[in-house]
């Protein structure tokens, strides 16, 4: 259920979907499994929350 998975997410970290993962003109995107949060991999190679 996705509020459960949203709960899940203020405690921790957001998990990335393989799944779901794209490269877009060489920028990975991917969602949070738990709670569908948009993400992408940033130049350093962290994940960060698509704004
Ligand atoms: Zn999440």
């Amino acid at each position: 259920m996705k509020l459960i998975g949203r709960i899940r997410c203020l405690f921790r970290p957001h998990k990335r979907s393989h799944s779901r993962a794209r490269q877009v003109e060489g920028v990975y995107h991917s969602v949070c499994r738990h709670c569908g949060t948009a993400m992408y991999r940033d130049r350093d190679r962290n994940w960060r929350v698509t704004r």
